[in-house]
């Protein structure tokens, strides 16, 4: 489904990733793992085509990113969806129809401007509303919601795109962990029942291990570890958090000692003490 081949990304001449050699099959829930600044946005935005590819090849689909027109990017990029920490719903709509218009690009233009839905398509909205648990908030105002049911929302919405690809860009970061779960617990349903792709970038590496098929972990310009929760050791942790892409301090290895996989929760929180040595960015969390 997506193949990059030898693939530098990148905003100017200078990639900001590098050696990517990745090999994306139908079906998988992948976690993107790594310190702010490492990358996670931009390996995501380039699978709708958003970053510049500086070189080697790059296939998402039938489709070379390299050399695609406007007009199949535009076809490539309703067949994914995109969920944002911060959620990119219209407030004063309702749930129900919020989820719709994620239905919007696949319908005909004259029905799609007056949202002229069918029977089917409403039957399929209220399946998707009822797959995220928020059938009972159907005429609901979507900005009367908490943060955790407006991702929710933003999830059925980008069910009723039917996309063979679900990229999710730092989906529970702004949410308490209840509702972070939840959110986790959807995405697996939508792989799992709906057979959807899904590519995440996860801060917390817990929820990563827990849910996803494989992990990909960026450090240093570059994926430093693919493989699954099983096979991601402290070594590997130690790379993807230990320095930072950018400056490449080190961190001062008196003071972190990794033991365990959620003991990278708390080296995530040390760092952030000490952001304006490791951060070029603020983090996420
Ligand atoms: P992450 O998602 O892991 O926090 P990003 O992909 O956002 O990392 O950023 C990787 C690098 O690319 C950082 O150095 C960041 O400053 C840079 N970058 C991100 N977005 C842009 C942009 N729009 N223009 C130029 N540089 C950018």
């Amino acid at each position: 489904m997506i193949r990059m081949d030898n693939v530098a990304l990148g905003y100017t001449k200078t990639p900001v990733l590098k050696d990517l050699n990745l090999h994306i099959e139908k079906g998988e829930f992948v976690g993107i793992i790594g310190l702010s600044g490492a990358g996670k946005s931009t390996l995501l935005s380039s699978l709708i085509g958003n970053i510049s590819i500086l070189g080697g090849r790059y296939q998402v689909g039938e489709y070379d990113l390299r050399v695609i027109s406007k007009k199949k990017l535009t076809r490539l990029r309703s067949r994914i969806g995109f969920i944002f920490q911060g959620y990119n719903l219209v407030n004063r709509l309702n749930v129900l129809h919020n989820i719709m218009s994620g239905m919007l690009s696949r319908m005909p233009l004259h029905r799609a401007m007056i949202k002229w839905y069918g029977k089917e398509e409403l039957r399929k909205g209220y399946e998707y509303m009822q797959t995220v648990g928020l059938e009972q908030y159907a005429l609901q105002r979507s900005d009367a919601l908490s943060g955790g049911q407006r991702q929710r929302v933003a999830i059925a919405r980008a069910l009723a795109q039917e996309p063979d690809l679900l990229l999710a860009d730092e989906p529970v970061a702004a949410l308490d962990p209840i509702s972070a779960e939840q959110v986790m617990e959807i995405l697996r349903t939508i792989n799992n029942q709906y057979g959807v792709t899904v590519v995440s970038n996860l801060h917390h590496l817990d929820f990563a291990k827990e849910y996803c098929s494989r992990i990909l972990g960026i450090a240093e310009g570059t994926v430093v570890f693919d493989g699954s929760a099983d096979e991601l050791i402290t070594s590997d942790l130690d790379r993807i958090y230990g320095t930072t892409t950018h400056d490449n301090k080190s961190i001062d290895r008196k003071e972190i000692d990794i033991q365990s996989l959620s003991d990278a929760d708390e080296l995530i929180l040390r760092q952030k003490k000490h952001k304006d040595q490791l951060y070029i960015e603020p983090a996420a969390v």
